[in-house]
Parts: structure tokens; C-alpha cells; sequence
């Protein structure tokens, strides 16, 4: 069995806490350019500045056969000449670099002085990097260099780390090669006596996880590509591992200890709601997430929820009964939207299906006015106002509820947690919370991003519901989409086009938008034709008129910006014609085609780009075109992006993973939060000897960070 003895813990700290500055090879200038450089402050920092890539120096490349800018070289060759050449800016060194079959000029445009000292005329060297084509010549910007002596003092490997480096670093001697010789020294330094190994035996036999001493040391310095593996699958594990421990340790904190409003009756309004005012019958599905929201409500616990459902999966009906529940059971309600539209268009649709229901609901948002603000102040003070629908506007501390019981928040990914736990402290008790994403969220991020929560997943869409055709055209095809949107039209139907507004380059995205709406006001000429504009810069009340004239069928035509990307829900509306569609990422796009596919008529979504696409562009549009299903589009989104551009990733940690990648080892996550989960199960509080070594990193990886424990 595993144990942790202090006299072991005491060497551990002593070395692998020791500064960066008494590392053999490091002076005072070195370490301070560490520490600003690189975050390195210590052994241990510097022990998990991990490679980011493996690269085999044993294998040599000749310059003739140079033949793309993708892939690094390995050159061994003599510098013929050296020259400083070009005048300030453009100052730079070049050396012409020969081997056996040509050739390349090796250029630096920076730290020229360091290397003119290092650099011999007539001497090998082996030089290490990425071939860019200037002027029709490959050249070598920036190369690793070692003399052979170095090359050869080095002990190349087939799986020769590569470090991330900077500029300022590589001057003082820490490149890549630099770096991974500080590393060598630390190895001389340390073994297995210093590494805590924080996982248990029985862990690491179960998981054939191997010693956290011989990982670190792989990953390093991997002698075969199966050891590297091994440490590789070690260290991810670990990671995550600790991540999913403390989210389920979490949810058990808030389970065990946080008491929760009892709603012990389906009462009148909930019945009479289903039974008489329900226009349909609800799916499957829903009928299985209100159940488990009742279950929650019921459990004397406090419910933190999360309903995941592809876009058009009716997710607001669900937050609507639950609310009901709420109100049933002598609580108030609120629910919290991200746009102004978007809280205009759930207190409409609130409006009407709770007909002629004896229950006060009112919204309050930016625009509301004084006089109004007042009156609905005054009225969830008194509890006379049983639902209130909102923006941001519900957040600030002027609200204050008479006994807020049940929340929910809509499209969550545009607010930030702390936005979100405001919400849930306007009750001494905090009250029960429903989060909806808009978008489905690929698995492992849920896991990560949400992994305190319980989670429900409405995997069904309303009956009925004909497949979005999407369509791919590129400019030419204009003419044709022209023709296709008046066909639809001449059916009765309405078509949306959305321009993209990116912040960086606004100026020119409302020019594209006006010129957009200007070729559309010839083409569809009043008063055949009526088109809506709508955009953010518009006053509020213009928006609203222009929406209005847009669901009430007088305009045919909505041109608009993304302010109409979530939720927004008109049923006749049949086209989505989406303009330079390149430059939406996947779950945006997936988001504006589901505003179309709400009625019963075929829909179609059009992708309008120009010929020049990358990669990336292709796939999302390839993408589009062959699938409807929302989590599949989520984790083809997550490979192209990576979870740190995914929205609502920044605050929460994920992108802090250093080895772990959460659109790729989906598995090992899993396997992590499952051993993570059994553990709880057995001791909840971590308070066996087996696991203090657990207790203890835990409380060390955690013990800086902002306790954003989500809301509740
Ligand atoms: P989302 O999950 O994207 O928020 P909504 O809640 O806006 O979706 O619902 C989309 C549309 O489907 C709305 O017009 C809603 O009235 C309708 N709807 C919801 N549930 C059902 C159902 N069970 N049967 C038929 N239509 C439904
Ligand atoms: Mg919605």
C-alpha cells in the first residue's frame, strides 16, 4: 500500500519547491526571464513545462529535398558565410548553410548579435526548423542550431522533446535545446523519492497507470514511442482525473449541505396548464426532464440542473411548467434571457399559453421604463408578480424578490458564471436552478464545463418537424438563391439573411449589411415586397417595430445581424440565408439555421460564401450541409477549434489542461471521472489514509483559484 511518509514529503518540498535560480546552468538573468517568460518560479514549474511535440534528430533531410513549407527539416551542413544585411527594421543576419546537395540561407531577424558571437565560418552544424518560401526560395527563419560537438553531447533521440520558448529567451541560450538541457539538470537532481505519487495503488493497478515519477520523466525523455504512451496516458489521466473529482465533489457539497425548497404538490396551475392550455402533446422527452425536475424540487435538496437540447428541441415549455411548479407550491419564479428580443419573445409566448391562467407574469429589461421599473419593483417586493422574464436587468441588487424559489436562465453560454450566481443568491435559501445551453455542448466539455450539475439531455424533437434542407452556394449562385427566395415567398413563406458583425472590423460589416439590404430593396421591389432590418445599433424601439412588422407576416424579407441568432421563433419564417457563412463558426451557424424549421413547411438554410475558402471553412460548411443533429455539429466544432475558443470555456479552468485535450480523449475523461466517482462513493469526504495523498493535491491545485462554484 501506498504511503506517504513525512520524511518524503519533506525532501519533496525542499526540492521540487527550491527556486528556479539554484537549477546548475541558471544565474539571476536567466531565472528572472523564466519566471516572466514562462511562469517558471521553481523545480516543480519547471518539471511540468511539459514538450509540446516530439521531433526525431536522428533523421537527416538534405536541402535539395526541401519541398514544402509544412514540414521541419533537419539539416547537417557547413555555414559558409555570414553577412548583417537590410537597414533598421528589416536589419537581420543571414548565413548561407551548404550540404552535400545545395544551398538555404538561414536568417534571423532577431538576437543577431548572440548569434554572429556563436556561429563559426567553415564549421558543422546541424540546424533544426521549418523551411518558409521566399521569393521562391526556401529559406530557414529562426533554426535550432548546434554545433556537432553539441549535436552530438546532446544524445539525439527519435523522440527529441521541443519546448516552447520566447524570443527573449532564445537570446539568452533558452531555446528549445536550452530548455531541455535545464530539464537534464533537474533529472540529475530529483528521483522517484522526490515525486509524491498522489494516486493510489489500487488506482494506478486499475487504470495500469504507471508511477507519476516514471511519467514525468517519459514524457521528457521517452526512450520508445510505447513508455511515451504510457506516461502520456498517466499524466491526462491525472489531470482529469482531479478535474472530475472536484466538480463531483462539488455536487456533493451542494447535495449534502445546501437544503433546497420543497415543492411537494403538482398543483392546480401545473394541471390546469396541461390539460387544458397545452396546444400539443408534449415529446417523450420532455415529459422525462420535467419529470426529473419534479424529482429534484421534491428532494428537499437544492436542484442545479442543466437541460441540454438541439435548438428547436422545446426547451422553453419545460422551463415554463417548471416554473409553474414554482408558483404552485407559494414560490416565485424568474427566468433570465441574454437579449432583449430574446426576454420580449419568451414573455409573449409565456403570455399567450398561459391564456386566461390566474398568474401574474411580467418582464423587465434595460428598456423598461422608470414608471414601469417601479410598478414591477413594487410588485415581486410584494409578491404580487409570480413569474418575472428578463435580461440582465434582473441581476442587479435594485430586485429583490419576496421568496425567489425557482430560476431559470436561457442560453446560458452568454452569460458569465458570476452573472449566473448572483441570480441564485436573491433568496437567503438559495432557490432551485435550471440552465438551458442553446446549442448542444460536445460531451467531454459538458462533463468539464457543467460537471457539478445533474444534468438532462432532451434528445427528441417535436413530431412533425420536417429536416432543414441546407444548401452550399457561392457567389455565382446568387441569381439562383434570388429566384428560390421568391418562390418561397410567392408561397406565403418568410426568409431571413444574416450578415456577420464582427466586432474588430464593424465599420466594414454595416457597410456589407446596408449594401446587402440596398441589392435586396432592388431586387424585391416595394410595395410587392416589404423588408425588415434589424441590427444592434438600432434604438430598441425600432428593433421591436421593425421584429413586429417581421411576425406579423407584413414583411417578407428580414435582414438582420446575429442579435436574431438565439432562440428567436417564427414559425412562417422558411428560408435562413446566411451571408459570408466562412465567417461563422459551427455552432453559430447551427444556432441560425434553427430559426427556421419551426412550422410545419420544408425549410431550407442557405450558406453564401466566396470561392476562397480554407480548410476549416470547408469542413464547417460540409458540415451544415450533411447534418441536422446539433451534437454532432458540437463535436466537430470542438476538433476544429479546440475547447479554449468554444464560448463559456474562458472562466472555468478547461482551458488550463496542460496535457489533456477534451476533444480527443473523450475516453480517458470517462474513465477518469468514473474512478473519480466511485471514490466519492466510497468516501465521500476523502477522509481514508488511502486517500489523504488525494485530499492533499486536490487542495493544492485548487487552493489559489476563485471559487466560481457555479450557481448555488
Ligand atoms: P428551444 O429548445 O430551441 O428553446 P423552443 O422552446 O423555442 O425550442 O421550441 C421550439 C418550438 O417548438 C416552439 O414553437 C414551441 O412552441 C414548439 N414546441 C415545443 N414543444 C413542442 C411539442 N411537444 N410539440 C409540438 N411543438 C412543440
Ligand atoms: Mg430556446
Amino acid at each position: 500500500m501506498f504511503q506517504q511518509g513525512s520524511c518524503r514529503n519533506f525532501s519533496f518540498y525542499k526540492v521540487l519547491d527550491t527556486a528556479i535560480e539554484y537549477l546548475k546552468g541558471i544565474g539571476p538573468l536567466r531565472s528572472e526571464l523564466l519566471k516572466k517568460e514562462l511562469g517558471v518560479f521553481t523545480f516543480r514549474d519547471l518539471l511540468h513545462h511539459y514538450p509540446f511535440r516530439y521531433i526525431d534528430r536522428t533523421k537527416f533531410h538534405t536541402i535539395k529535398g526541401i519541398a514544402d513549407e509544412s514540414t521541419p527539416v533537419q539539416l547537417k551542413g557547413v555555414i559558409e558565410s555570414i553577412q548583417m544585411i537590410g537597414e533598421r527594421q528589416s536589419k537581420r543576419l543571414v548565413a548561407q548553410f551548404k550540404d552535400a546537395t545545395g544551398i538555404i540561407e538561414l536568417v534571423w531577424f532577431k538576437g543577431h548579435n548572440w548569434m554572429a558571437q556563436k556561429i563559426k565560418i567553415g564549421e558543422v552544424y546541424i540546424v533544426y526548423g521549418k523551411p518558409t518560401l521566399f521569393k521562391n526560395r526556401f529559406n530557414l527563419a529562426h533554426p535550432e542550431i548546434d554545433s556537432l560537438f553539441e549535436y552530438e553531447q546532446s544524445q539525439p533521440s527519435a523522440f527529441q522533446p521541443v519546448y516552447h520558448s520566447t524570443e527573449k529567451l532564445r537570446v539568452k541560450g533558452l531555446d528549445s535545446t536550452g530548455i531541455r538541457k535545464l530539464l537534464k539538470h533537474l533529472f540529475t537532481q530529483i528521483n522517484h523519492n522526490h515525486i509524491t505519487e498522489n494516486l493510489s495503488e489500487d488506482l494506478r493497478s486499475d487504470f495500469k497507470l504507471i508511477h507519476k515519477f516514471a511519467a514525468l520523466h517519459q514524457i521528457h525523455f521517452p526512450d520508445s514511442s510505447s513508455n511515451f504512451k504510457a506516461a502520456e496516458f498517466r499524466l491526462k489521466f491525472e489531470e482529469l482525473f482531479y478535474v472530475q473529482l472536484r466538480l463531483l465533489k462539488l455536487n456533493l457539497v451542494r447535495t449534502n449541505t445546501i437544503k433546497g425548497f420543497v415543492f411537494s404538490k403538482v398543483g392546480k396551475l401545473f394541471n390546469d396548464f396541461y390539460t387544458h392550455a397545452l396546444p400539443f402533446e408534449l415529446t417523450n422527452a420532455q415529459k422525462r426532464v420535467i419529470k426529473e425536475i419534479r424529482t429534484d424540487v421534491g428532494s428537499g435538496k437544492q436542484m442545479s440542473r442543466l437541460v441540454q437540447g438541439d435548438v428547436g428541441s422545446g426547451k422553453t415549455l419545460v422551463a415554463l411548467m417548471s416554473m409553474l411548479l414554482a408558483v404552485d407550491n407559494g414560490f416565485q419564479a424568474c427566468m433570465m434571457a441574454p437579449t432583449e428580443i430574446l426576454a420580449q419573445q419568451h414573455f409573449q409566448t409565456f403570455k399567450e399559453l398561459l391564456g386566461m391562467l390566474p398568474i401574474n407574469v411580467e418582464l423587465l429589461t434595460g428598456s423598461s421604463t422608470t414608471k414601469e421599473r417601479r410598478r414591477i419593483l413594487a410588485g415581486i417586493a410584494s409578491g404580487e408578480i409570480e413569474i418575472l422574464i428578463g435580461t440582465h436587468a434582473l441581476i442587479e441588487d435594485k430586485v429583490i424578490f419576496k421568496n425567489l424559489g425557482f430560476v431559470v436562465i436561457d442560453e446560458q453560454h452568454r452569460f458569465g458564471v458570476e452573472q449566473r450566481s448572483k441570480l441564485s443568491r436573491k433568496n437567503t435559501q438559495p432557490p432551485h436552478v435550471l440552465i438551458m445551453t442553446a446549442t448542444p455542448i460536445p460531451r467531454t466539455l459538458a462533463m468539464t464545463l457543467y460537471g457539478d450539475l445533474d444534468t438532462s439531455i432532451i434528445d427528441e424533437l417535436p413530431p412533425g418537424r420536417k429536416p432543414i434542407k441546407t444548401m452550399h452556394f457561392m457567389e455565382s449562385q446568387r441569381l439562383r438563391l434570388f429566384g428560390f427566395m421568391k418562390e418561397q415567398i410567392a408561397l406565403g413563406r418568410q426568409v431571413y439573411v444574416v450578415y456577420p458583425l464582427i466586432q474588430e472590423s464593424e465599420k466594414m460589416d454595416y457597410q456589407n449589411l446596408q449594401e446587402g439590404y440596398d441589392n435586396l430593396a432592388v431586387e424585391f421591389p416595394i410595395p410587392k415586397f416589404q423588408i425588415s432590418i434589424v441590427h444592434g445599433k438600432l434604438p430598441n424601439e425600432q428593433k421591436e417595430f421593425e421584429m413586429q412588422r417581421f411576425i406579423k407576416g407584413e414583411t417578407q424579407i428580414m435582414v438582420a445581424t446575429t442579435v436574431i441568432e438565439v432562440g428567436v421563433n417564427i414559425p412562417n419564417a422558411s428560408v435562413m440565408v446566411i451571408e459570408s457563412a466562412e465567417r461563422f463558426g459551427l455552432s453559430q451557424l447551427h444556432q441560425l439555421r434553427g430559426r427556421v424549421g419551426r412550422g410545419a413547411e420544408q425549410s431550407y438554410c442557405i450558406l453564401m460564401t466566396g470561392y476562397k475558402l480554407g480548410q476549416d471553412s470547408r469542413t464547417r460548411m460540409e458540415t451544415m450541409v450533411r447534418t441536422n443533429d446539433g451534437f454532432e455539429i458540437s463535436e466537430v466544432d470542438l476538433k476544429l477549434r479546440g475547447p479554449g475558443d468554444i464560448e463559456g470555456t474562458q472562466q472555468s479552468g478547461v482551458v488550463d489542461l496542460k496535457l489533456a485535450d477534451l476533444a480527443r480523449d473523450g475516453q480517458i475523461l470517462q474513465m477518469a471521472r468514473n474512478a473519480a466517482k466511485q471514490i466519492l462513493e466510497e468516501d465521500p469526504e476523502l477522509n481514508s489514509i488511502t486517500h489523504a495523498p488525494l485530499k492533499n493535491q486536490l487542495h493544492e491545485i485548487y487552493k489559489n483559484r476563485p471559487d466560481w462554484s457555479k450557481v448555488g
